[in-house]
Parts: structure tokens; C-alpha cells; sequence
């Protein structure tokens, strides 16, 4: 059911972190993938990796915020395969940093790579994807859309993405395109791999370590193909329990009825 053969992938962010993880197994699964991001080298050399163990894939420029560049990124579909069957809506910045100190000018640019990016994606793909019979859509938000993360924008950004999701996967579901939610705790990549707070996040981490892109990828992987097919309009947590409840374990085990 997660055979992905025929199929056209557009993974934006996927030239590194998740977003590569993705395009190695949706490729590795058999789909056509393509590879949008504004880092042009490292997205080229990773289609060309995959070109030369014979799976399918190419890279293009995207950047998220700009219609333009989702107009080419769709035409470069249509003209190498005709179709558009998955979406992963990945790219996304971090902001880190509070309401007293964020200015308009960061609080606007998360906003419109990750929420707005998001919006536009879900509109470009939207017709051909209805055209060819229809087709899944995933957006990755974050472990930190159920609660306050420090960061106002980002975590605006991926409540945003929840709603967005919802809203869509209503207007799309007579189109048979389902649209769902993954939502990520912690897992090193470029985005953090500098942050202060991985160590404490993981010591917070009822599994007590962070995810690999590759578990998130397959999570992706089952919400894009037909595993899911009566699944639409949904979030999913992948954080090793964090969200479930990780601030009453620590009390309980700071009283003593969990073990440390
Ligand atoms: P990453 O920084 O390695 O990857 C993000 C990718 O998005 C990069 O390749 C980057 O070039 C691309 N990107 C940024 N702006 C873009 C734009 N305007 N247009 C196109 N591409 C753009 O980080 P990651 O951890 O792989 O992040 C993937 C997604 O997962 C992001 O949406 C992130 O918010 C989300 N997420 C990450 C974590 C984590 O702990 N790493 C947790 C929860 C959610």
C-alpha cells in the first residue's frame, strides 16, 4: 500500500533534513521526485545521487513564498510526468526568538515561508492534482502547534498549518485530495543542530532522544500514499511522546512514582 510506483512527489525543503529523508524513500518507494528548495547545490546533488542508483528525481529551484516559483516547479511536473499525486509541504524556517525582541520584519518572514508557503503549494497543485483523479498532500508542522513554544512566530506559523490543513482537506475532499498534518518533536537537523536547548529537550523526551529524519519520512511516506486513503483533514504527533505528556512525567518522576 505504500508503494509509491507512477507516482509524482514534490517535497519542498527537500534538500536536506526531513525534507531529504522524504525524497530518499518516496524515490526509493518508486515515485518521481521532485526536489524544490532555494539551496540549489545541495538539492542538485542529492537528485543526482538518487539519478545515479537509478531511482527518479530532479531539482528545482522553489522558493515557497513566490507564485512564480510554484508555477514553474508545477510546469516542471506536468512536462516530465504529466501528473502531481503528492505534495509535501516541509520547508520552514525557525525564528527563535521572543515577542519583545522579534520585529515585524522576522514575525512576517516565518509567517510566509511556513504558513503562506503552505497556502500557495495547496493552490498550485491543487487542479492537477483534481485532473488526475486526485492526490495527498502532507504538512509538516510542528510538536510545538499544541502548545506555547518560545518562539511566537514559528509557533503561530504551525498552529496556522493545523487550521490550514482542516480548511483544505474540507475543500478538497469531493476532489478525492487529502490533506493532513505531521507534527515533529525534536529532531537534529540544520534547522537546530546549533540550539542550546537539544540536550534539555531530550532529557524532556519521554523516549529520552531526538527523532530521525528517516522515522519522520515514514510517517510522510504513510500519509502520502494509499496506506491512508480514508485519512484526511488530520494532525499527527511524532515526538517520542513529548505532547503526550512529558511535564506530568517529570513531576511524577520528581515524586518518585516513575523511576528516572
Ligand atoms: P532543515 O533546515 O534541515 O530543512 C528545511 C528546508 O527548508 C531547508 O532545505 C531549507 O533550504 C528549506 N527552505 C527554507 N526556506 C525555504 C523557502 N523559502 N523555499 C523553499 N525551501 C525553503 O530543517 P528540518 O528539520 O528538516 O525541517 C523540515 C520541516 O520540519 C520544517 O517545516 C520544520 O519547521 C519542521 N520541524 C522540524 C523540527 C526539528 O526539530 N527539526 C521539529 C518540528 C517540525
Amino acid at each position: 500500500m505504500s508503494d509509491l510506483k507512477g507516482r509524482l512527489a514534490i517535497i519542498t525543503g527537500g534538500a536536506r533534513g526531513q525534507g531529504e529523508a522524504e525524497a530518499r524513500l518516496f524515490a526509493a518507494k518508486g515515485a518521481a521526485v521532485i526536489i524544490a528548495d532555494v539551496l540549489a547545490e545541495e538539492g542538485r546533488a542529492l537528485a543526482q545521487t538518487l539519478q545515479d542508483d537509478g531511482l527518479e528525481a530532479r531539482f528545482t529551484y522553489l522558493d515557497v513564498t513566490d507564485p512564480a516559483s510554484w508555477a514553474s516547479a508545477v510546469a516542471l511536473a506536468l512536462e516530465w510526468k504529466s501528473r502531481i499525486d503528492i505534495l509535501v509541504n516541509n520547508a520552514g524556517i525557525i525564528n527563535r526568538s521572543t515577542i519583545s525582541n522579534t520585529g515585524l520584519d522576522a514575525w512576517e518572514r516565518v509567517l510566509k515561508v511556513n504558513l503562506t508557503g503552505a497556502f500557495l503549494g495547496i493552490q498550485a497543485v491543487s487542479e492537477p492534482m483534481a485532473e488526475n483523479g486526485g492526490g495527498s498532500v502532507v504538512n509538516i508542522s510542528s510538536n510545538s502547534a499544541f502548545s506555547g513554544h518560545y518562539d511566537p512566530a514559528y509557533t503561530a506559523s504551525k498552529w496556522g498549518l493545523r487550521g490550514l490543513t482542516r480548511s483544505a482537506a474540507m475543500e478538497f475532499a469531493s476532489k478525492n485530495i487529502r490533506i493532513n498534518a505531521v507534527c515533529p518533536g525534536l529532531v537534529v537537523t540544520g534547522l537546530n543542530a546549533s540550539s542550546p536547548h537539544l540536550e534539555p529537550m531530550i532529557q524532556m523526551t519521554p523516549m529520552k532522544r531526538s527523532g530521525k529524519p528517516e522515522e519522520i519520512a515514514e510517517l510522510v511516506l504513510f500519509l502520502a500514499s494509499d496506506a491512508s486513503s480514508f485519512i484526511t483533514g488530520e494532525d499527527f504527533v511524532i515526538d517520542g511522546g513529548f505532547t503526550a505528556g512529558a511535564a506530568y512525567r517529570r513531576v511524577a518522576t520528581q515524586t518518585g512514582i516513575f523511576k528516572a
